[in-house]
């Protein structure tokens, strides 16, 4: 038997609403499997500001550091959108959190699910076969650089240290070496010194692993290419800005952004975990949201976290069992609401664990 303990971090938005329903699978799985659940709930974003708190209270911080696992809703919406900078849900609460627990990795998948190709705005045969996964780094670049305005405008710098590409090379290399070992590192050497930069380091830590494939594609060219030859890619090595803006695009691969987890990784154990969309403000709290990134994150935290494969596989098999049954929301295709996903699949976790 293993104590569960983790921080869970709702937010604002739909974010407490897909949680409920994730919170509702991991109780089932942990009673099945005889483990206890110890949750730490704690405020984030809009709804710390709400409560007179910062976007990330204390509070909230030193449980996610205490427990070393996180499990995230969404930030942000409307009401808060009139703040300035870091009074603002997204980069108060998200970008400290990486920052502070040192989440480096960010890891998403995309792999369109058989039930969902056709329901996917692009045609089948650019999308049969596509089982890709975008590492990002998460911690560097200009999103971290120093910012202001001066009398001739404005600036964000972009800075990389060796360390710092070395380390996320790393974590794409070892992940490559459990899947078809190949990595495309993305970046823009033909303009950037850190692309340069970045460009020799995955040369350089490439050595170690000759059984895997290398190859490096310029962002630009990358934005078409992820769309018309998806197949091809495996493991996809990028730094934090080209990351973030490449893996909405891989999101148009999935069918829907309700259906895709991430982690966010450090060393060791330590992770967050969050499905890759927001807040949703447009159809919070109507019990449209689909849960089943945010259960499948939770399926994350169990195996990266917990080292818990087994208890994860049986969660998303469950997730399988609920899109080919269509046991789902509206977004793709379905008629349940939020929590009748969630209870949907706490049942079939329930029925299929003896
Ligand atoms: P969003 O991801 O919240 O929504 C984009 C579209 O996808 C909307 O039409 C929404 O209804 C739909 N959608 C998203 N998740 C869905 C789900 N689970 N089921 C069904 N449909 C879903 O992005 P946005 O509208 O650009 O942002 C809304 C707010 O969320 C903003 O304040 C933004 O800053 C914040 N945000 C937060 C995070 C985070 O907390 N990590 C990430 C992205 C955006």
């Amino acid at each position: 038997m293993t104590n569960i303990n983790f921080t869970y971090l709702p937010g604002d938005g739909i974010g407490t609403e897909v949680g409920e329903a994730a919170i509702k699978v991991l109780n089932t799985t942990a009673i099945k499997f005889g483990h206890t659940l110890d949750i730490e709930e704690h405020l984030i974003g809009g709804a710390a500001i709400d409560a007179g708190l910062r976007p990330l209270p204390e509070e909230s911080l030193a449980s996610a550091k205490k427990t070393g696992a996180i499990l995230l809703g969404a930030v942000g919406g409307p009401k808060w959108d009139h703040l300035k900078g870091s009074d603002r849900p997204e980069l108060g609460a998200l970008l400290p959190l990486r920052k502070e627990l040192n989440l480096y990795a960010n890891i998403r998948p995309a792999a369109p699910h058989p039930a969902l190709i056709d329901k996917a705005p692009l045609k089948r045969e650019y999308l049969e076969g596509v089982d890709f996964v975008v590492m990002r780094e998460l911690t560097g670049g200009i999103y971290f650089g120093k910012k202001g305005r001066d009398n001739l405008g404005a600036y964000d710098e972009c800075r990389y240290s060796e360390e710092e590409v070395r380390r996320i090379a790393i974590k794409a290399f070892d992940l490559a070496r459990l899947r078809r070992k190949k990595v495309t590192s993305v970046d823009k050497s033909n303009v950037l010194e850190t692309s340069r930069l970045w460009r020799a380091v995955v040369e350089d830590v490439a050595k170690d692993y000759k059984d895997i494939a290398l190859d490096h594609l310029l962002v630009d060219a990358m934005t078409m290419h992820m769309l018309t030859h998806g197949k091809d890619f495996d493991v996809i090595l990028t730094e934090n800005m080209f990351g973030d803006i490449l893996t909405d695009e891989a999101s148009v691969l999935c069918g829907s952004m309700g259906v895709i987890p991430s982690a966010s990784l450090s060393d060791g154990t330590m992770g967050m975990y969050e499905p890759i969309h927001g807040s949703a403000p447009d159809i919070a709290g109507q019990g449209k949201a689909n849960p089943l990134a945010m259960i499948l994150s939770a399926a994350w935290m169990l195996r990266l976290s917990f080292k818990m494969e087994i208890e994860a596989a049986v969660i998303e098999s469950a997730v399988d069992a609920a899109l080919y049954g269509e046991h789902t929301t509206g977004d793709i295709g379905g008629s349940l609401s939020t929590s009748e996903v969630g209870d949907w699949i706490a049942a079939y976790v329930g029925d299929h664990v003896s």
